[in-house]
């Protein structure tokens, strides 16, 4: 076969060898408006693009190229094998943070019906990623932002079981343990068996700031505008009338944070204190033990 006139309808195959993209990112997007499973690309790659569908891509195509992520341009993102719905208003779900829940999941292994507390869910994929894996695990998820809670309570909608033993996830506006305040007239003294948090941890200065997702994520879910220790201090600091004796603080940080965040939970009178490594081979979760 010879190639047509430009005018011609191109074919899926054409199509995608002549994207600017990665290659993955080109057959996510085409797949995305085309509304086909990723696979469909190849088996149906002779097929050509009807003008509509030419120009959905071509604009989903464009956004990219522009920066925008991926995951908010076709508004999911998979994390612990779960399909998490994303919005501008939250954090893009990482894969090193599976790390965090693995770790979580562990701590609670013996613990039946554990009470499970997430600090800066966002989209709420540790929460929701933990509670898919425990069903008997009671948990309590927090943020400050409204629009993040939203999201984040669609996700839980979307992919829990609704009748799951622990019952519905709590979701909580408001700062840190500050949203607990009265959360529950029936425990004034709330306390967990495991506290995990992946808090804003960029220093304001850091460069990645300006540079591929980060520009388009909630700013206040990548920095704390200051050193980028200052919600880990808080929450470390805050955390003892909330855990119970034995239970565990885990907390993802940034690539040279550990030191210090372990020197934080030294500090605070924390027992077991250690770092885990991400696939990468970097420090980036950091927990202890109350005693
Ligand atoms: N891990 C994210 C990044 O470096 C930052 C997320 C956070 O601050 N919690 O892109």
């Amino acid at each position: 076969m010879t190639a047509g006139p430009t005018s011609a309808a191109p074919t899926v195959t054409a199509v995608l060898r002549a994207c600017p993209l990665a290659p993955l990112e080109a057959r996510v997007l085409l797949a995305h408006a085309l509304g086909w499973r990723r696979t469909e690309l190849i088996t149906r790659g002779g097929e050509s693009l009807d003008p509509n569908a030419l120009a959905a891509f071509r604009m989903l195509e464009a956004r990219r190229v522009a920066g925008e992520p991926i995951a908010q341009i076709v508004g999911v993102r998979e994390f612990y094998g779960l399909e998490f719905d994303v919005t501008p208003d939250v954090l893009i779900p990482r894969p090193e943070t599976e790390l965090l829940v693995e770790t979580a999941l562990a701590a609670i292994e013996s613990i039946p019906r554990p009470r499970v507390l997430d600090l800066g869910t966002g989209s709420g994929a540790i929460a929701v990623a933990i509670a898919s894996a425990r069903p008997d695990a009671r948990v309590w998820a927090v943020d400050r932002s409204g629009a993040a809670l939203a999201v984040a309570a669609r996700n839980a909608a979307k992919l829990l079981d609704p009748g799951r033993p622990g019952g519905p996830i709590a979701w909580m506006a408001g700062d840190w343990y500050g949203a607990l305040d009265g959360a529950s007239p029936a425990s004034p003294a709330l306390q967990f068996d495991i506290i995990v948090t992946n808090p804003p941890y960029i220093a304001s200065g850091d460069p990645h700031l300006d540079e591929g997702d980060l520009r388009f994520e909630p700013r206040g879910a990548l920095t704390d505008e200051s050193d980028g220790l200052t919600a880990i201090r808080s929450i470390v600091l805050g955390s003892g009338p909330f855990l119970a004796i034995g239970a565990s603080l885990w907390i993802e940080h940034g690539y040279d944070q550990a030191a210090s965040v372990r020197a934080l939970l030294m500090a605070a009178g924390f027992a077991d204190v250690r770092s885990l490594q991400d696939l990468a081979g970097i420090e980036r979760t950091t927990g202890g033990r109350r005693v």
